[in-house]
Order: C-alpha cells, then structure tokens, then sequence
C-alpha cells in the first residue's frame, strides 16, 4: 500500500503540492505541435526536460515522439541559448529537414529570459531556414499552468504564425479542440464528414500519434494538419473550440487577427455536450442532423436507459484536466451519479463556478478544487473522509484506487499502464458508449466480486 501513510486529516496547504493532478507546460505545448503535418518539435533548454516530454507522451501513446532540444550546457544557462538554438535550427533543417519547428521554452529558458521571437528573426535573417519552411514557437514556463496551458500556447503559435485573411470567403469551419486523443479527432473529422461539412481541425495528431503499423519507421507520420490548411483558417466562416481551457486564447486570437468569429463549447463528452457540438456543427454550416447521427445518439440512450440503475447515486471522484473534467462531470450528473470529488491541477478562475453550476442543488456539497494545491494527496485525504464508488482519472490514480479498494477508470493524461485511449474515441456519441461501457464494467465487476454466494446472478 504505497500510500498508506496518508492522514485523512486535512490541513491547508499553500507551498507544497504533493503527487500534482498535472504535467508540465512544454509537454503540452509539444503535442500539439504535433498535430501539424511534418513538424518537429523543439525544446529550448536543458536535455533533462526534453527527454521527461518525450518519454512521457512516448509512454502514453505508445509510438515513438520525436523531439529536439537546444541541450543547455552551463553556459548558455548562465548567458542564454541564443547560440544553442540557431544552431539547433540549422542542425534540424539540415539533417531532419522537417516541414516546420515548433519551439517550445522550458524553466530554464523562460528565467534566463531568452527572446524567442527575437533569435527566430535572426535565424530567418542569418539564412538558417530554407525557403519554404517555418519556425513557430510559444513560451511554456512551467513554474505556472500546467500541460493545458502550453498546448494552449502552442495552437495560439499555430494561429499567430500562420493563419492569415486573404479576403477570400471559405465555406468551411474552423475545429479546435481541446486536449483530447488521436483517436477522439479522427472522431470528430468523422462526425463532421457524415454531417457533411468541410472542417479544418487543428491541431491534428490522428495519423501522428495513433499511426498504422506499416512494416517501416516514418520519421513524418502522414497526420497532422498541413501549412496550407493552417493558413486558411483565416478565411473560415466560423471557429467552433471546443474546451475553454485548451483552445480559447487561439480561437479569440483568430478573431482578433483575421476577424473570424468563434463559437466556444465544452468538449464533446458525454451526451448533453455532443448535443451542443452537434447543433453548433449543423448550426454554423447550415446542415441538416443526419440520421444516422441520431441513431448513434439513439444507441447511447439506450443504453443509458437499460442500465440507469446501475449509475444511479453512485458516487465519484474525478481529477485530471478542466475541459475534461466539466464535460464529464455534466454527462455524469446526466447519468444521475453523484460527483463528490473534483480536482483538477490546471489553475484557472472559472473551473470553480462551471462546474459548481452544472452540480447546482443535484450535489450541492462537492469538494471542487483547482490550482497547484488541488493535488493527488488532497484527492485521496477527502476519499477518505468520505468514501467514492468510483474514481476516474490518469494512470497516477491507481495508488488511491488500490489503497482504499475502490473501482477505477483510466481517463485523462497520461495513461501509462493500459493501451485503447489513443484508439478509442470518448468524444461524440460513440465515445459516450465507450465511456458508459468502461464505467459499468468496473461498478458490475465490483458487484460480482462483492456479491455473497446467494445473490451471485448470471444475468445483472
Ligand atoms: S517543470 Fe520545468 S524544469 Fe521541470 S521538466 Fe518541466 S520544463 Fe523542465
């Protein structure tokens, strides 16, 4: 029992943070980075950083992540990494030829202080990047925010770098979404291809980070969205993002510049937040919800109403990412279980207050914390004081779950210890059945095992 030695007494905390329900910035900020065709991302600073991203998103996803890094020594972090990177850009062009950079800052980058955009222009100046090819970049200090925040940064560096007005009217729709897997936007490119709307999602890592075994190592994964396509979000009709917390200072950004309007929603998980996805999608193209849409709506349902006595006043912790979490959370209450626990380790003012208002009076008295002290810790003291049938989170949950015996479904980043997320969607109504599918599995299966001989049933 790892973490046996957890008091159920809780004290406030304001300098510590023990077990974060977070990663770090740059983690983030690298994969979106790789969800543009062809890019390599790039990590200014020490090699310590680059190799923990690396392997964590490599762990996650189970594919092999590329990167490369400025590879601070002592002295460019006394004096800055100006010479480290522009070498570093002439090295990646020279030997990866990647179709774009995209550097990301790390701690020690961000104290030193190094100007970015300033070392870029010197690259373009000093004929460090071939003609065609792009360096973007996005600052990711770590010592604030989380993972979210920087691939946040990272896809407002997609838009800052690349999407631009020409004057000339697209019909199609601009899509970003959220921290979410490979597996959730090819989801979402299918949902917007059966209701029959050109969309341009970005970024794209379905094809990057979900990629078919083909027999050869592409260094370049065939995913990902392109430069053209990227560049063309300026002449959008709309932006529809999809997570406040992952997307809108990309999406208010795009307005700003190319004065393409957004809509902002939840992430699409669960059934009340694909609804609105859904109606904002046939809204903003002025198409008609297909049938065959409503049917996967009708399937979720059904199951829903089959097996509604076995959601029925369980309670739940959650922890993990904001967009996520007030997704859920929603499609929960809608399941009628009790969310009595939510933690999330992204700092941000308005997780609180949303979430508070999907709960209203159905949980009037759940612990909902965020920022650096709403911790894996302070998630498993308040278990204790009050007990959960089940708890949903990262791989990092199983020390809770196996402590205080309680059922546990993996959902969020990072998932270390089981495969299937990169692969099987939970946005959209199919990923609504997945979801309703993992959850009963693990109440049933703790039924079946907790049951006495005599009430042992065949058929539940
Ligand atoms: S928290 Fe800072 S120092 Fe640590 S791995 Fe992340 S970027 Fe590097």
């Amino acid at each position: 029992m790892l973490l046996r030695h957890t008091p159920s007494e809780i004290k406030e905390r304001n300098a510590l943070t023990i077990n974060p329900a977070k990663t770090c910035q740059p983690i983030g900020a690298m994969y979106a980075a790789l969800g543009i065709h062809g890019c390599l991302p790039h990590s200014h600073g020490s090699q310590g950083c680059c190799a923990y991203h690396r392997s964590t998103l490599t762990r996650h996803f189970k594919e092999p992540v590329m990167a490369a890094t400025s590879s601070f020594t002592e002295g460019a972090s006394v004096f800055g990494g100006q010479a480290n990177l522009l070498q570093a850009i002439n090295n990646m062009f020279t030997v990866y030829t990647p179709e774009v950079i995209a550097v990301h800052t790390t701690c020690l980058s961000e104290t030193i202080g190094d100007d970015i955009n300033q070392i870029i222009r010197k690259a373009y100046e000093d004929g460090k990047v071939p003609e065609g090819k792009h360096v973007i970049h996005c600052n990711t200090p770590s010592y604030v925010g989380s993972h979210v925040t920087g691939y946040a940064n990272m896809v407002a560096g997609m838009v800052k770098y690349f999407s631009e007005s020409t004057g000339r009217y697209r019909d199609q729709i601009n899509i970003i979404p959220g921290w979410i897997e490979p597996s959730d936007m090819r989801e979402i490119k299918r949902i917007a291809k059966e209701m029959g709307v050109k969309i341009i999602l970005f970024p794209d890592t379905s094809d990057v980070l979900d990629a078919p075994q083909k027999g050869k190592h592409m260094f370049y994964p065939e995913g990902g969205v392109t430069i053209p396509d990227l560049r063309s979000t300026g002449d959008s009709k709309l932006t529809i993002a999809l997570g406040p917390f992952g997307t809108e200072s990309a999406a208010a950004l795009l307005d700003t510049k190319c004065k393409v309007k957004y809509e902002l929603l939840d992430l699409p998980i669960g059934i009340s937040a694909t609804d609105r996805f859904i109606s904002g999608l046939s809204r903003a193209a002025c198409v008609e919800v297909p049938v065959s849409i409503t049917a996967e709506r009708g399937r979720a349902v059904d199951i829903i109403t089959d097996m509604q006595q076995y959601f029925y006043n369980k309670k739940v912790a959650l922890f993990g990412d904001p967009d996520q979490l007030m997704a859920l959370t929603e499609f929960l209450v809608d399941l009628e279980m009790k969310p009595i626990h939510i933690i999330s380790g992204t700092p941000g003012k308005q997780f609180v207050p949303r979430i508070r208002n999907i709960l209203k009076d159905k949980v009037p008295n759940a612990n909902v914390r965020n920022g650096a002290n709403a911790d894996l810790f302070l998630l498993h003291q308040l278990i204790k004081n009050e007990p959960v049938d089940l708890l949903v989170g990262n791989t990092y949950g199983k020390y809770i779950a196996r402590d205080e015996d309680i059922p546990f479904v993996r959902m969020g980043f990072p998932i270390l210890d089981r495969i299937g997320h990169s692969y099987f969607p939970t946005v959209g109504y199919s990923g609504a059945m997945r979801l309703l599918e993992t959850i009963l599995s693990a109440l049933m299966d703790r039924q079946d095992r907790d049951a006495p001989e005599e009430s042992f049933e065949l058929v539940m």
